[in-house]
């Protein structure tokens, strides 16, 4: 595909570099531990879309955590007015923003554990914290169609694929996304973790979903959709075949990811 084919294009926009949480490993490219505690304004998020306005095609929020953004309602007001829009939270502040923000705004829940003790040693938190986390979850099962969990395969011990998808669909979830990153020199990050959730879709490769992103796998099981996702780590994007990426920094800068075309997986 050629860059002049791309019409339509993902921006991942970043709305701050603090988070909550202190994970042992950010995969917000560590925006989560930045002392700086920065937000992007409304003006400099206008001013990096504006050449582009007639070209977005997805929305992606993400920060650090984009729910401690005090202007997160303003920003996403303006957003939804623009195109579709998606934001990925570690779901702690969940509830408080749910019912305060517009109802087109879909969630991406990024779930780091399936039990108090896995969850604390990943993002560093307390057996109250994720009792708190999973409260919040409560909200899944009233819109699981605006809900997604991202489950990213950890480098740990506490890494148990069975487990954290009975999980997710416990709690309501209808899409369920497996993520492993990818390294800058193409390795896979944690593949030996990675081998049981393909496996796992090798076997139930009956309810295969055809798609044409080479870095994605689907699955269609008794209405949950799985999918098993390939990303980069420097830009956190999905190598998607079919439209341009942009990545919008704190400081409303925008820089264009590569395309991967020569890449499948
Ligand atoms: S919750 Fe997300 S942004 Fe926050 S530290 Fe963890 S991975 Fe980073």
């Amino acid at each position: 595909m050629k860059e002049s084919d791309i019409k339509n294009y993902t921006f991942r926009i970043i709305l701050n570099n603090y988070c909550n949480y202190k994970c042992n490993l950010c995969f917000n490219e560590w925006q989560g531990h930045d002392a700086r505690h920065n937000n992007i304004s409304l003006d400099s998020l206008k001013s990096a879309l504006e050449p582009y306005i007639n070209e977005i095609d997805y929305l992606k929020l993400t920060g650090g955590e984009p729910l401690l953004n005090p202007n997160i309602k303003t920003i996403t007001d303006y957003l939804t007015s623009l195109s579709l829009v998606s934001i990925t939270t570690n779901g702690s502040l969940l509830k408080k923003w749910y019912n305060k923000l517009s109802d087109k705004i879909l969630y991406t829940i990024s779930i780091y554990g399936y039990d108090s003790n896995s969850f604390i040693s990943y993002t560093n938190k307390t057996a109250d914290d994720f009792v708190n986390f999973q409260n919040q979850l409560s909200v899944v099962k009233m819109e699981p169609e605006r809900f997604s969990a991202n489950v990213l395969i950890q480098p740990n011990n506490n890494w148990n694929f069975e487990k954290f998808l009975n999980f997710c669909i416990e709690k309501g979830f209808k899409k369920i996304r497996f993520i492993t990153l990818i390294s800058n020199n193409n390795n896979l990050v944690f593949s030996d973790n990675r081998k049981e959730v393909e496996s796992f879709f090798e076997t139930n490769s009956k309810y295969a979903v055809p798609n044409i992103n080479p870095t994605v796998r689907k699955l269609s099981i008794k209405n949950v959709s799985l999918e098993l996702v390939t990303q980069y780590s420097e830009f956190s994007s999905e190598v998607n075949s079919n439209y341009g990426f942009y990545w919008v920094n704190i400081d409303g800068s925008i820089r264009k990811a590569p395309q991967f075309d020569n890449i499948l997986f």
